[in-house]
């Protein structure tokens, strides 16, 4: 907390919201379902190590990571739930790096089957993975017509255990408010092939599919495990989602008045003059801006809070600095903090208030502070 007093600007992640969303997550899917908390992209900008703690101690019992490294570093923070690697992983070095540190890869196809098969033989015990299919999203995945012949070959490799089958779901975003049956389409897909592998008493492990919408939007879709991101940082992925379960952002951003300054009526305010005082103003010089994670497609339409009061800003949002009128707010003062995403009594500005003003979507906002900007963790 002392060093705050030297900051200009940084994030608040709060972990406690974080266990009480995956608390609520957890009761939404039930016993029979896990939950897997998606800690990528540095658990979505909030710190993956103690998000997955928080998760962890709040009812997940896996971790998702995009990337080997990501899956490294929380083996090193001693973290030891199972681990599954949800980008594709192309090289034999990083399969063995995941035989070495127990995460599980996600396979597309026979290749990295036959590299598994490779390292693991003679190892003493099989190498866990997770097959992964496409049912329509054209990303990563195989073909999910192959997934029955996929599943038979795969059981085959003595050094390989298949742990699971999983496909991703396209509809994750506001657009899943406009589904137009791309989920029930998705889900047809995935039941044929969990139907076929039935039928030929072909076992494949977990089955998952849901991402956050998915979870939110219906229990059909919940399988043996929801693999959750953006819920477990407290945000709805889709209006008329939001309601289904409680859930609370985990994360606050703040920035400190560093200059009041008074301008005339007609001033032009900052780069290219996109703003013009039409009164005599009192104008607040904030230390942060787009090098920190600021869109500058904000510019002009961005909102802090102070004691409870919104103040806009105005003008470009620049590199470092942006700038607020305060003429309606005499209590703010230079080393005055305001915040820019969270809660201040009963006003509140989302990553998605954000998001919806600059045609992007609460994932991007939340991803794209910079290290620049201190997180401090409670
Ligand atoms: N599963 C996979 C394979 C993903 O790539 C992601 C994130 O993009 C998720 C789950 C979590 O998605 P969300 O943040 O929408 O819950």
């Amino acid at each position: 907390e002392a060093s705050l007093a030297r900051q200009r600007a940084w994030v608040e992640v709060n972990t406690g919201a974080i266990s009480a969303n995956a608390r609520s997550l957890k009761r939404c899917i039930g016993n029979g379902t896990e939950l897997m908390a998606v800690v990528k992209a540095d658990g979505y900008g909030h710190g993956s190590i103690s998000v997955a703690r928080a998760a962890l101690a709040g009812g997940a019992s896996q971790c998702g990571v995009a990337t080997l490294s990501e899956g490294i570093e929380l083996r090193r923070a001693g973290i030891e739930a199972p681990i599954l690697v949800l980008g594709n992983l192309t090289q034999v070095e990083e399969l063995r790096s995941c035989l070495h540190w127990q995460l599980m890869p996600t396979i597309s196809g026979m290749r990295e089957a036959l590299l598994c098969q490779n390292l693991a033989s003679g190892q003493g015990r099989p190498m866990a993975l997770q097959l992964k299919l496409d049912t329509g999203m054209a990303r990563l995945g195989a073909d999910w017509q192959e997934g029955p012949r996929l599943v038979a070959a795969i059981t085959e490799l003595e050094a390989v255990q298949l742990a699971g089958l999983y496909s991703h779901l396209a509809s994750a975003d506001a657009s899943a408010d406009a589904d137009d049956g791309l989920t029930d389409q998705q889900q047809r897909l995935f039941e044929t092939v969990l139907q076929a592998l039935e039928h030929q008493r072909l076992p494949a492990g977990i089955r998952h599919l849901a991402n956050s919408a998915g979870t939110l939007r219906s229990p059909a879709l919940h399988y043996d495990l929801v693999r959750v991101g953006l819920a477990l940082y407290g945000h709805s992925p889709a209006a008329h989602l939001a309601s289904v379960t409680p859930l609370q952002g985990a994360m606050t951003l703040h920035a400190r008045v560093s200059l009041i300054r008074e301008a005339g009526s007609g001033v032009g305010v900052s780069y290219g003059h996109r703003f013009r005082t039409s009164r005599p103003s009192r104008l607040a010089v904030v230390g942060i801006g787009y090098a920190d994670g600021v869109p500058r497609q904000l510019s002009n339409q961005l909102e802090v809070l102070f004691a409870g009061q919104r103040l806009p800003q105005v003008g470009a949002i620049t590199m470092d600095q942006l700038v607020l009128d305060a003429t309606d707010c005499p209590g703010l003062e230079v080393g005055s903090v305001v915040t820019l995403l969270g809660q201040e009594g009963s006003e509140q500005i989302t990553p998605t208030d954000w998001s919806d003003r600059c045609q992007t979507i609460p994932w991007e906002i939340l991803c794209g502070f910079k290290h620049r900007l201190p997180r401090l963790t409670a």
